[in-house]
């Protein structure tokens, strides 16, 4: 149904409403890149390039580190909004170009992602995490393949606070079988890093020695 409407619907830019594009050339340039410098860990954008910043200091991280394309801000919102609720499939195309434009290809293998919240993904009907690693798996010529799954009976974490959710997450994912030891990890956002890292974790149990989290967008705090 959703590929049916993005078919026939008239195309309109998802953050300003023009006609024409799904993400008119005036927005797409205006997103927000996030280049160097950088925490080399978790991604942060930095003043200069440090190891680790105050963001991820002190906190047990799972992951080797973090990229994303661009700040996590009310345009790029809007545009994970559009690609997440209402299913405009082309926009995972959108966010790849974006991603292989500011990120260097991973030295990595394999691609694998966040599975969707099975209730959330029986409402919309599409993993937005999985597109994005399709395409961007097109686009790198690396194979893409699905490595975790929701461990049964863990909370949604829509919500919660940034404590809460850090606690919530803790065991939430398992690997369905063995992971090869070098992969990308590919979300749609990173906020507060959480959930990438309780993924990760399950990778390095079934045998990931490291994993590099990709995002598209991300959370930038002031
Ligand atoms: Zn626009
Ligand atoms: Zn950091």
């Amino acid at each position: 149904m959703a590929s049916f409407l993005d078919f026939f619907l008239p195309r309109r830019c998802v953050v300003c409403g023009a006609g024409g594009e799904l993400l008119c050339h005036g927005c797409g340039g205006a997103l927000t890149r996030l280049g160097a410098p950088r925490c080399e860990r978790c991604g942060a954008p930095t003043t200069w390039p440090v190891e680790r910043c105050r963001e991820c200091s002190g906190r047990r991280i799972a992951f080797a580190h973090a990229r994303a394309a661009v700040e996590y801000d009310d345009a790029a919102k809007r545009l994970v909004g559009a690609w997440k609720e209402r299913g405009l499939r082309s926009l995972a195309e959108v966010a790849a170009e974006i991603v292989v434009g500011v990120v260097s290809r991973p030295d990595a293998y394999t691609i694998t992602f966040i599975p969707a919240d099975h209730n959330r993904f029986l409402e919309r009907g599409h993993n937005p995490a999985k597109r994005l690693a399709v395409e961007l798996g097109t686009r790198w010529q690396l194979p893409v393949v699905p490595l975790l799954r929701r461990a049964p009976g863990v909370a949604a974490q829509r919500g919660l606070s940034l404590a809460e959710r850090r606690r919530n997450v803790r065991g939430i994912f398992e690997a369905s079988r063995p992971a090869p030891r070098t992969l990308v990890l590919v979300d749609d956002v990173y906020t507060s890093g959480a959930t990438v890292s309780a993924a990760a974790t399950a990778l390095r149990k079934a045998g990931a020695r490291r994993v590099e989290v990709l995002t598209f967008a991300r959370a930038v705090r002031s």
